[in-house]
């Protein structure tokens, strides 16, 4: 038999995805400033000139979600935000949210929470049979349980005591952000409850004195991914492209080996999250490492219709069984919605490739579908 990308776009469109790395959507008005904005992971102005609309994800967004809207493919940005703004936020973000085909939101609440839907919010707004659950953001539960008055030796039992809450209020895992606090080049061995105790007193007095409650002390962040260790649910680790708290070259996952090793024993899965551009680099530590999972959300909205070869790149040496699908979406619900198309697309158009060129049969790239789509992630988060 013959099949190729049109018989896997079917079984794709219907397959209930489970997107394990997202974030609420904006819930307010967003006029053409501010809408630039957030498809880019700059935090600069623009250059004079420059639109973030002429790029991957701008082009994207005009082909694959003007439809949605009820709106013709390719329509210029100003027609676009009119037609977005005359809908307004909460029927945009239905229409966005219920068109993903998700089944499952795993929502990371850590980061600009304010103007965003909640875990719940994003699920109401998905409706039908969604759910949502949400991903404790390993820094936030730091920067919740600090007083400064405190007694030092107890913070490390605080944040511990205030996880195991969240995950028993229905929290399915945990996310950290040390790529953006200090890099993957420090020492990840767990630290001692005296180096914790220390490492808490000396960023108390950095607070007394006025910085900003922001944990990015190196032994604090060992400490937190060691918590997330512990906790023995999947714990994910963003990693690679990012805005421009990090600096590029130091968040190449290769850079987790030690830490990956160290942990190992623990079983707890380390979820590598979006990895561009070093998602070869996330496929050979999934590959030699029982415990590595990686994911290539985000860098699947921002290379737009490019990112059929980063999915094909994500399919060399990464075993199958280690992929799972994110949208990483932030901000406009236009990009929860076309993470998923697109990741939709680039499956089928690549495994369909495959297919029908004889070297896979559809039956295999079927369940490969399935499992990096759905079963990977819900076995791993424990989702019903
Ligand atoms: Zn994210």
């Amino acid at each position: 038999m013959n099949a190729g990308p049109a018989d896997l776009q079917d079984t794709l469109d219907a397959l209930p995805l489970v997107d394990h790395h997202v974030h609420g959507a904006l819930r307010v008005p967003l006029d053409r400033a501010r809408f630039e904005r957030t498809i880019t992971e700059s935090d600069r102005a623009p250059a004079p000139g420059v639109s973030t609309f002429d790029s991957q994800i701008g082009f994207a967004i005009l082909r694959w979600c003007a439809p949605v809207l009820d709106l013709g493919r390719h329509p210029s940005p100003d027609e676009y935000l009119a037609r977005r703004a005359e809908l307004g936020p909460g029927e945009v973000n239905r229409r966005f949210l219920s068109g993903a085909g998700v089944d499952w939101f795993l929502v990371d609440t850590g980061f600009a929470a304010d103007e965003l839907l909640d875990v719940g919010g994003v699920a109401d707004a998905a409706g039908g049979s969604t759910q949502a659950r949400e991903i404790v953001r390993l820094e936030g539960l730091a920067e919740e349980a600090v007083r400064v008055d405190m007694d030092p030796s107890s913070f490390a039992d605080e944040v511990v005591s205030r996880l195991r809450a969240r995950l028993e209020a229905g929290a399915v895992g945990t996310k950290s952000v040390v790529a953006y606090r200090c890099g993957f080049g420090i020492d990840t061995s767990r630290p001692s409850e005296t180096a914790v105790a220390d490492a808490a007193r000396r960023w108390f007095s950095e607070m007394e004195a006025g910085a900003p409650v922001r944990v990015s002390d190196a032994v604090l962040e060992a400490f937190l991914l060691w918590t997330g260790i512990d906790a023995r649910v999947p714990l994910q680790i963003h990693v690679g492209f990012g805005d421009s708290d990090l600096r590029l070259h130091e968040v190449n996952p290769s850079l987790l080996t030690d830490f990956i090793k160290e942990a190992e024993p623990s079983g707890t899965p380390i979820m590598l999250l979006h990895c561009y551009p070093y998602q070869r680099e996330a496929g050979y530590l999934a590959h030699i490492y029982p415990n590595v999972y990686f994911d290539v959300g985000v860098a699947v909205n921002y290379t737009g219709t490019q990112s059929l070869q980063v999915v094909a790149e994500s399919f060399e040496v990464g075993p199958f069984g280690k992929q799972v699908y994110s949208s990483d979406a932030w901000g406009p619900a236009e990009l929860h919605y076309l993470g998923a198309v697109l990741w939709r697309r680039a499956v089928a158009s690549v495994l369909g490739d495959w297919v029908a060129a004889g070297d896979w049969s559809v039956d295999d790239a079927r369940r490969v579908v399935r499992m990096v789509g759905v079963d990977t992630a819900a076995r791993l988060y424990g989702l019903p």
